[in-house]
């Protein structure tokens, strides 16, 4: 679950870690009073207004601005809400911005070197390991740091024995090239940021850029925080971070009714029962010449309201041209599928694009009788060639 820059930095700051002081407006009246409070709380002269929304580049999209007066506050907020940002994160339509950070202004005029670091701690799936990976390259877009500095990025492996240890969060300090008050600050900003993530159950936490103020402080001054979703059970003050608008619809709509559906840009949307069946089904679905229009995985009961359910998620997508049924009968047996299939068909009217269905497994053979003798436009199929050869005819 991805979270908001404001919900990101409570996280860390629960956790010690320094952030960027901030507070969250929805209208340029309550952006102005958060930057009066800030004043007062931090003595911050300026302050930086940032859209709140899931994506990145927000600053190259002009959704991250200075204002150097109260004026400029209001004026820059009324500019930021309500507006569809676009950045190299988002669709050509952009996002639309229902609230900003007003924050303290952390890059202290004059200062000629404030040094901006890249951070990230996840996971690194070839070890199994969490680590921590870092670059002196902070502020820009970390794959081009990627692509044309890779020796400017670094990992430190951490044992899931021992956590960091402190000679890990040393040589972190020591690669970014800092000393003396800033090396000690930096250490312990690693070692509460590795803390924070391990805490919070997180996937993937982000910072860049993480910040070096000429006092020698050490800030982060944006957070990406990715929660694992299969820990939210443990997390319940998370569970209420959830911002649905920033999520796709029909995505959110099948988490309602208990489906897994990630959306996709293709032409040919499938509904098959266990993600590793589903994932071979979109191979096939590229075999045959189309482009897969969804991840759908139905899950062991698929009676004919979990059918309908989902064909009606699947034809929401104007760009679907077929749909492939692909469900192995193991514990639910095939005809009761193919029964949930005709019904649904039956119960939603005039389904318009042509439907392929494979099943396999236990009662296969009466499911392909039923399917074939229902009457309906839905084409039946055994084997998988045999099925992806039929969705190659209706592409045709
Ligand atoms: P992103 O563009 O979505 O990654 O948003 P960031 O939070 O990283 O902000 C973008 C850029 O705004 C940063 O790289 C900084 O250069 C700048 N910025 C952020 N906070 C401040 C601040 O307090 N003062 C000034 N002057 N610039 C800031
Ligand atoms: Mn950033």
């Amino acid at each position: 679950m991805n979270l908001h820059e404001y919900q990101a930095k409570q996280i860390l700051n629960s956790f010690g870690v320094e952030i960027q002081r901030g507070i969250v407006a929805t209208t340029p009246e309550e952006a102005v009073a958060a930057a009066k409070k800030l004043t007062e709380d931090t003595g911050t002269g300026w302050h930086v207004l940032k859209a709140q929304v899931h994506a990145g580049g927000r600053g190259k999209g002009g959704g991250v601005k200075l204002a150097k007066s109260l004026d400029d506050v209001e004026r820059i907020a009324g500019e930021i809400i309500g507006m569809d940002l676009v950045t190299p994160q988002t669709s050509a339509e952009g996002k639309r911005v229902h609230q900003i950070l007003v924050t303290e202004d952390v890059y202290y005029p004059g200062d000629s070197e404030p040094e901006e670091y890249y951070m990230s701690v996840l996971l690194n799936r070839a070890t199994g390991r969490n680590m921590v990976m870092y670059s002196t390259e902070g502020g820009m877009d970390i794959e081009t740091v990627a692509e044309e500095t890779p020796h400017l990025i670094f990992h430190e492996e951490i044992d899931p024995a021992t956590g960091l240890l402190p000679f890990q969060a040393r040589k972190i300090a020591f690669n970014l090239g800092l000393s003396g008050m800033a090396f000690k600050q930096m250490t312990k900003f690693v070692t509460a940021l590795v803390s924070a993530y391990e805490k919070s159950d997180s996937a993937l936490f982000e910072i860049n850029p993480v910040l070096k103020t000429s006092d020698d402080k050490i800030i982060a001054v944006d957070a990406k925080v990715t929660l694992d979703a299969n820990a939210l059970y443990r997390h319940k003050d998370y569970i209420e971070m959830r911002d649905k608008r920033e999520e796709n619809p029909v995505e959110v709509e099948a988490g309602e009714v208990g489906l897994n559906y990630v959306d996709l840009d293709g032409n040919v949307g499938c509904m098959v029962n266990g993600a590793g069946l589903a994932m071979a089904t979109m191979d096939l679905i590229k075999q045959a010449g189309g482009e897969p229009a969804n991840f759908l995985d139905v899950g062991g009961t698929a009676d004919a309201e979990r059918v309908e359910a989902a064909f009606k998620l699947i034809l929401k997508d104007p760009n679907v041209k077929a749909i492939l049924v692909n469900i192995f009968g193991g514990i639910v047996r095939c005809d009761r599928v193919a029964q949930g299939i005709v019904d649904a068909y039956k119960n939603m009217g005039n389904i318009e694009v042509p439907i392929i269905v494979r099943l396999q497994g236990t009662n296969a053979d009466i499911a392909k009788e039923l399917i074939d003798g229902s009457g309906l436009d839905v084409q039946s199929a055994i084997e998988f060639q045999e099925a992806a050869d039929k969705v190659q005819a209706v592409l045709a």
